[in-house]
């Protein structure tokens, strides 16, 4: 287990893995599901006490995992849009903001936010179902993939979200670096405290 990524600092076992594949089913893989209290062998930094996930599932089982998944929350995830709207508002006036990109969108609700406010809008999203279930008018904003290095040109998204989607990403620092290199701000670091908050 590597150290840890926000401040260096070595981890430490927190709690022993715990699967029981037999309870898995088409939600386990979904953005929002009954939990089935099952977890990979945690590591907590002895220093920040960030929790890791020592994930031993291979990338493209995990991918196509999340591509299969089914989908039977819209109703909460426009509910959240809204929210997180709310939040983005505190911040819009100080800021041009042309052009957003969201990752791990869901079916899109977020955007439909954006896009009503005149933003030019890009989704991602791995799951097919969420994208089946978005609105006509967002469901051709959205591209049906994992975020991939090389995806977009440096420095071309004045807002980039990513809500409830970090604990997904398997190599996290390397994804962060990326994403923040497509940020046209030069210090792309507007939502830190809100993602402490959440
Ligand atoms: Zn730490």
């Amino acid at each position: 287990m590597r150290s840890c990524i926000i401040c260096g600092r070595k981890l430490k076992l927190f709690r022993e893995e715990k699967i029981n594949h037999s309870n898995l089913d088409a939600y386990s893989y979904s953005s929002r599901k009954i939990p089935e209290y099952m977890h990979y062998a945690l590591y907590e930094c002895e220093n920040c006490h960030v929790l890791y996930s020592d994930c031993t599932v291979e990338k493209q089982e995990i991918f196509r995992n999340y591509k299969e998944a089914d989908y039977d929350s819209g109703d909460e995830a426009d509910n959240a849009s809204r929210t997180y709207y709310k939040y983005l508002c505190k911040y819009l006036p100080n800021y041009q903001a042309n052009r957003a990109l969201d990752i791990g969108t869901g079916n899109g609700g977020y955007l439909e936010i954006l896009m009503r406010k005149g933003i030019d809008v890009v989704g991602i999203e791995p799951s097919d179902a969420p994208i089946r279930q978005a609105a006509p008018a967002i469901r051709d904003k959205i591209i049906n993939d994992v975020f991939k290095k090389g995806m977009f040109e440096a420095e071309s998204f004045d807002i980039i979200s990513l809500f409830q989607t970090i604990e997904h990403i398997p190599d996290t620092e390397n994804t962060l670096k990326e994403i923040f290199s497509l940020c046209n701000y030069s210090e792309p670091t507007l939502f830190k405290d809100e993602i402490r908050v959440a």
